[in-house]
């Protein structure tokens, strides 16, 4: 008579929360579209800094 049952914890204590799209219900694994609930393909709103590319950017001359 065991009375004492030991809980199977199924949470792994280092593992995310996982998050899933509002549109699409994709899971997602970037920080900014885990931050929003929005996966970048649903994301209405431009990302800086996700995808970086420096355009529009004239060399300075002379160096
Ligand atoms: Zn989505």
């Amino acid at each position: 008579m065991d009375s004492r049952r030991q809980k199977t914890l199924l949470i792994d204590p280092g593992a995310r929360v996982r998050v899933w799209c509002k549109e699409c219900g994709r899971e997602l694994s970037d920080p900014i579209s885990r931050q929003r609930q929005l996966g970048a393909e649903c994301d209405p709103e431009p990302r800086t800094g996700y995808d970086r590319h420096d355009v529009d950017q004239d060399p300075i001359p002379g160096l």
